[in-house]
């Protein structure tokens, strides 16, 4: 049996993960639990799946679950306080961890389920964004295992070789193929997207997510931070990653070989396929997805991204380009103008600009250790709020 420990359990992917877990009670087991503040929901999680710790960032929350706690006469013990999310990444008995925390906050924890040698199942995208070459360093030195959760690149890795270390090239491989759904605002006006509020840009099309990781679809920043995830995870560089634009999201994406021949998975647009898959590799397991239907689907439709549309998807690329500790500055940036639009103060199409000019002026410097990528997210977080206050509606 596997023990589990799920950074960030009460969000979108959390609870998917929970919903895999709960169909195989002989093979899992869930150590510890995770939330930033959503007591009632964790709390309702460790009743189900009596993990030995629970942790909860925020300190009120964790009144709250005290009290909730010592009713129930569960014996979890319930932990507090960031660091404690390192704690949990780290215990001996968890074999896995989930690394499902939303942001630059899941960066430590990340960090160090790598440093305990865990098979770590990644959905937390900006971890590897913000510190690849450092993250994939603590991985190789501690014998730890890198998953990926997010659909396009756990398809990634099912349609590659099995070994990863070696260049795409080296494999036969030319190209990979990053599918997009292009979010709800691909055929909108463009002139209409200033005006779009955070509901609309919450209501994906294809896929039920968390309110971040939603606004980063419409704006196809999370297109972009997939790219910069790519090429750290599949040891290749953006001139061989083409996004595609995918609107039915059926396929997950493709790899494409020198020989002509194009791999690709396809499946119906449920999270916990990829993360059925990370859990049972390099077995399977059922997941609770239905059967994807093909002649229900009947069409599958391809177009190149529109880089004036969603300028975003242009700066990530920019960013890995550049190096260093751009794609953190960019990360800062993006989660900051992100989190001000979800709070009505910024405008989606500003989202954008913020991001440029953080990036514009905020010095990129080499990404040799992890203090200097946390003083790059820190300065772009502070650039980015200036921005922000100097951007009229
Ligand atoms: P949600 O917003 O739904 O959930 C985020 C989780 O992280 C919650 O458990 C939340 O706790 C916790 N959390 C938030 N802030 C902090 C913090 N500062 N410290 C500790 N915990 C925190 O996000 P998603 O599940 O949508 O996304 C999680 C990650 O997975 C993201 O990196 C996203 O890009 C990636 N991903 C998500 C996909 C999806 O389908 N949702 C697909 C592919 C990747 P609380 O509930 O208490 O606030």
């Amino acid at each position: 049996m596997k023990g589990i420990t799920i950074l960030g359990a009460t969000g979108s992917i959390g609870i998917s993960t929970l919903d895999v877990l709960s169909r195989h009670p002989q093979e899992y087991r869930v150590v510890a639990l995770t939330a930033y503040r959503d007591a009632k929901r964790l709390f309702q999680q460790c009743q189900q799946f009596k993990p030995d710790y629970a942790v909860l960032v925020d300190e009120h929350a964790c009144k709250e679950f005290s009290a909730l706690l010592k009713e129930s006469g569960l014996k979890t013990e319930l932990l507090t306080g960031a660091e404690s999310l390192q704690t949990v990444a780290a215990l001996p008995e968890a074999d896995y961890v989930m690394a499902a925390i939303v942001g630059a906050a899941g960066l430590l924890p990340t960090l160090s389920a790598a440093r305990a040698g865990k098979r770590i199942l990644l959905a937390n995208k900006e971890s590897l964004v913000m510190s690849g070459n450092i993250l994939l360093d603590e991985v190789r030195a501690h014998q730890a295992e890198l998953l990926p959760i997010d659909s396009e690149h756990n398809a990634i890795f099912q349609c590659m070789p099995h070994d990863r270390h070696e260049t795409l090239e080296k494999n036969g491989v030319t190209k990979i193929l990053l599918t997009a759904s292009g979010g709800p605002f691909r055929t909108i006006a463009i002139d209409k997207l200033g005006q779009v509020t955070p509901e609309q840009a919450c209501a994906h099309p294809n896929w039920d997510m968390g309110r971040k990781i939603s606004v980063d679809s419409a704006t196809m920043m999370n297109k972009g931070l997939e790219v910069i995830e790519a090429c750290w995870l599949f040891n290749t560089t953006t001139d061989k990653i083409q996004v595609v634009l995918h609107p039915q999201s059926v396929i997950h994406s493709m790899v494409q070989y020198t020989d002509g021949s194009v791999l690709a998975q396809l499946g119906n647009p449920d999270m916990r396929t990829p993360i059925a898959h990370a859990l049972a590799w390099p077995h399977r397991i059922s997941s609770g997805v239905e059967a994807l239907d093909i002649f229900a689907v009947a069409r599958l439709d391809f177009e190149a991204p529109d880089f004036e549309r969603f300028p975003c998807l242009r700066l990530a690329y920019e960013s890995m380009v550049s190096g260093g500790t751009a794609p953190a500055i960019l990360n800062a940036a993006n989660e900051v103008a992100v989190d001000s639009f979800l709070k009505g103060e910024l405008s989606f199409i500003n989202i954008a600009s913020v991001i440029e000019q953080t990036l514009a002026t905020t010095e990129i410097s080499t990404a040799s250790n992890l203090d200097m990528i946390i003083d790059a997210d820190r300065l772009a977080r502070e650039n980015a709020r200036q921005f922000i206050q100097s951007v009229k509606h």
